[in-house]
């Protein structure tokens, strides 16, 4: 059983570009909330920071970090690798802070599986449209028509595991967004009610899908 005591664990997931990092990046201002900070073989976007936005490492440190066991989870995405720490994220934890991840649904499962004493609560974010996605990513990656058609491609394959999330929130206006994942944790935090329509949600998948 999760003690009282510990923090919990709150994952984000979602298709690129649906804005996972914007609602962690404002969950994390609440107090007691920390952000997991990946390690990655990916290069910085303009405006990442080192050691904040990532720990940024080529793929022989990366190769290292597995061999010497350090991941708590890590998956191969878009042709590199992406990977959480585990002593960082049990240091916070055994103190009482709650851990935000923005991961994709590997590492999701690989933490699910991996059933820590710790409480985990899981969100699948979307976009209102593939239009909007289109545009988001678009703005994001500007110079890179590339990426942007990747990550389009690539929507198709991740919305398909919504299903296996505790909650999918659909990212329309951001702080209606933010507001509906912050009373989820702590609802699921004080155990008390959760607003949540999941007919709602499967008639939007299905849009998304069709
Ligand atoms: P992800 O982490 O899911 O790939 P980001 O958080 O990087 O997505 O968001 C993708 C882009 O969309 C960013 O430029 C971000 O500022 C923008 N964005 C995120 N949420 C919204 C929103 N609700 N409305 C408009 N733009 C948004
Ligand atoms: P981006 O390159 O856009 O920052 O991230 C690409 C994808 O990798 C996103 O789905 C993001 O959530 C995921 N990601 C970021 N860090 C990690 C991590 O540590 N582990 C896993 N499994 N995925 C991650």
């Amino acid at each position: 059983m999760p003690s009282q005591k510990d923090g919990i664990m709150v994952i984000l997931s979602s298709p690129s570009g649906a804005g996972k990092t914007t609602l962690v990046s404002l969950l994390s201002e609440q107090d007691n909330f920390k952000i997991s900070i990946s390690h990655t073989t990916r290069r910085p976007r303009p405006g990442e920071l080192k050691n904040k936005d990532y720990y940024f490492v080529n793929l022989d440190e990366f190769k290292r970090l597995i061999n010497n066991e350090e991941f708590l989870e890590y998956a191969k995405v878009f042709n590199n690798y992406y990977g959480t720490t585990r002593t960082p994220v049990i240091d916070y934890l055994n103190k009482g802070k709650n851990v935000l991840f923005d991961i994709d649904w590997q590492g999701a499962d690989q933490i699910k599986n991996k059933r820590l004493d710790y409480k985990l609560v899981t969100f699948f974010i979307l976009p209102p449209s593939k239009k909007i996605l289109f545009d988001r990513l678009s703005n994001r990656d500007m110079k890179d028509k590339l990426i942007v058609d990747e990550r389009m491609q690539q929507f198709e394959r991740d919305v398909l595991h919504w299903i296996n999330y505790d909650y999918v929130v659909i990212n329309d206006d951001l702080n209606t967004c933010y507001s509906r994942i912050k009373s989820l944790i702590d609802a699921e935090i004080n155990n008390g009610s959760k607003d949540y329509d999941p007919d709602y949600i499967r008639k939007h998948i299905e849009k998304l899908t069709s």
